[in-house]
């Protein structure tokens, strides 16, 4: 079983590539951005075409929230028609793709955790490019596992896990947001998720399952929260101070709450989820 893996140098991508050896059996081919340019129609025909992959993991992204703001066309570029490109190479080449999206879809007035039927209501440019991918995904095909997942750290790549251990080296306090709550996702934990979907999918071949999944770890939290517990476990003594929102303005306007349920994938897949807290103690 081949698995193609788009955007392989992005946290997602090096998570995928951390695991692969724990899989002898799937055969991962990784593909960074100078390797397959998504955006690029030919180049993703080309890629296809050579390694004629059983399934396709698109972990490549425009994910720079708040820049989004002022380049939406290069996010559109990214995140829709780059998506576009590898569901109509999925397509054509009879692959099945399993693409990643976020809970920046939806608005954050909720206070129940987000099902996949909920209705999304973006808030900002990337939040919107994301949903229009996922929308440019159905309109070629069927053949396709959207995950929408949230607050992605890892030990790889940038992300807010270790902006907040640099600036604990820089300063001697800090003050982080505290209401906005959602629910951090180990990207080692989401790629592992990822595998488990296309063993349970090569196991069964009349496959019922496709369609948009929520996946993040579980539990809930405020940027706050988050911030101290990684603190907390990497023993690091700093002054954390709880703000709100509109002492932190950013360019892009992010949910308030944005916890997803995430029943729909552990019982279509048997995917056992570990709690947020559990996961970034593994990670650090
Ligand atoms: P990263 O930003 O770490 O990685 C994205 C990767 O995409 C980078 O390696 C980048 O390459 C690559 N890329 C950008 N443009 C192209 C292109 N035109 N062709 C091919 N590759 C390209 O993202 P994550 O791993 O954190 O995110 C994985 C997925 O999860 C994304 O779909 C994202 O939207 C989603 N997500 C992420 C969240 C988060 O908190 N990070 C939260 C919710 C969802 P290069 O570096 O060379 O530009």
């Amino acid at each position: 079983m081949v698995v193609l893996v788009t955007g392989s140098s992005g946290q997602l991508g090096q998570s995928l590539q951390f695991i692969a050896g724990n899989y002898p059996d799937v055969h991962f081919v990784f593909r960074s951005s100078s390797e397959l340019d998504i955006t690029n129609k030919a180049n993703c025909e080309a890629v296809f075409s050579e390694i004629n992959p059983d399934y396709c993991i698109n972990a490549a992204a425009y994910t720079a929230v708040d820049k989004a703001e002022s380049e939406p066309e290069k996010a559109y570029l990214i995140n829709v028609i780059g998506t576009k490109n590898l569901a109509e190479a999925c397509q054509k080449y009879s692959a099945i793709l399993l693409h990643i999206s976020t809970d920046f879809v939806f608005d954050g007035n909720k206070t129940t955790p987000y099902t996949e039927s909920d209705i999304p209501n973006p808030t900002g440019v990337y939040g919107q490019t994301k949903w229009d991918g996922e929308k440019a995904i159905q309109a070629v095909f069927e053949n396709y596992f959207i995950v929408r997942t949230s607050w992605v750290y890892s030990q790889f790549g940038a992300n807010f896990m270790k902006t907040m251990l640099r600036l604990a080296s820089e300063r001697d306090s800090l003050s982080v947001v505290d209401d906005q709550i959602g629910t951090p996702t180990h990207a080692v934990d989401l790629a592992e998720a990822l595998v488990s979907i296309i063993k349970t999918t090569v196991l069964n071949p009349k496959n019922d399952n496709y369609g948009i999944y929520n996946f993040s770890n579980e539990g809930q939290c405020s940027w706050f929260d988050f911030a101290q517990k990684i603190f907390e476990i990497n023993k690091i003594a700093i002054a954390v101070t709880p703000i709100p929102t509109t002492s932190y303005p950013t360019p892009a306007q992010r949910p308030k709450f944005s916890v997803l349920d995430k029943s729909k994938i552990k019982n279509a897949f048997g995917i056992a989820i570990r709690n947020w807290e559990e996961s970034l103690i593994k990670t650090t």
